[in-house]
């Protein structure tokens, strides 16, 4: 079993830096973030728990986390490469993920820290739009869709995020402050980390993470 880690703070394309490495490698992404979303929609108990820490920004207890990454886990016959996002964010997530894959003769092979300035990734954040139907993201400058509001794609509706309103966003952006530190310094120390300039445009991002994953020459045999 095959693993990497996008590490980054909201805004930093850690998505969309996902979906291309995704259609490229076939990685399974595995977002925590998209996860609790889809159980707050469905109104599961995870999801109950999760919601109010989702919607003040903070993150949501490392148990409920644990728990969701594990069922997945085990729930998974595939014995895919995993691309996790979002995740971990806090130090007992990571030597929890570690476990994990032990437990399945897996390891982690790369963190990609994908890196920004402050004020690009609240302009980002801001400005993105999501569509509520195929969940394909849009900026209102950067990325606008043909028509106002709807989706280039399916003509599903776009909408705000709840947690990306702009005092959300500011707390979200602290939090995350706070513990990338410590997540940046322990696998750097592990020689597992690679810092990722994502103030360019994506497909920047993915190239480089690309070449890191196959490195040149490695097609050749
Ligand atoms: P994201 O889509 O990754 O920005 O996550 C949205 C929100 O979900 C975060 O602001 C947190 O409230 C929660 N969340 C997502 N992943 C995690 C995680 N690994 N640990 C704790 N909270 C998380």
């Amino acid at each position: 079993m095959q693993a990497i880690v996008l590490l980054g703070a909201p805004g930093a394309g850690k998505g969309t830096t996902a979906d291309g490495l995704h259609a490229e490698f076939g990685f399974l992404h595995v977002s925590t973030g998209n996860m609790l979303r889809e159980a707050v929609g469905k109104g599961t108990d995870v999801g109950h728990e999760a919601e109010p820490f989702m919607q003040a920004g903070k993150l949501v207890p490392d148990k409920i986390i644990g728990r969701l990454v594990e069922e997945l886990l085990n729930s998974d016959e595939s014995g895919a490469r995993y691309m996790f996002d979002g995740y971990p964010r806090t130090m007992p997530q990571a030597d929890r993920l570690d476990a994990c894959l032990e437990a399945r003769s897996g390891r982690l092979n790369y963190v990609f820290y994908l890196d920004a300035p402050r004020e690009l990734l609240v302009s980002r954040l801001a400005g993105r739009r999501i569509c509520g139907s195929c969940g394909a993201n849009y900026h209102l400058v950067n990325v606008k869709p043909k028509m106002d509001g709807v989706c280039d794609r399916c003509d599903g509706k776009l909408y705000q995020r709840p947690d990306d309103s702009e005092e959300t966003v500011n707390t979200r952006l602290n939090v995350y402050e706070d513990m990338a530190c410590d997540l940046v310094e322990h696998y750097g120390q592990r020689s597992l980390l690679r810092r990722v300039d994502s103030s360019r445009r994506p497909e920047d991002a993915v190239a480089d993470i690309a070449s890191v994953l196959r490195p040149p020459g490695a097609d050749r045999e």
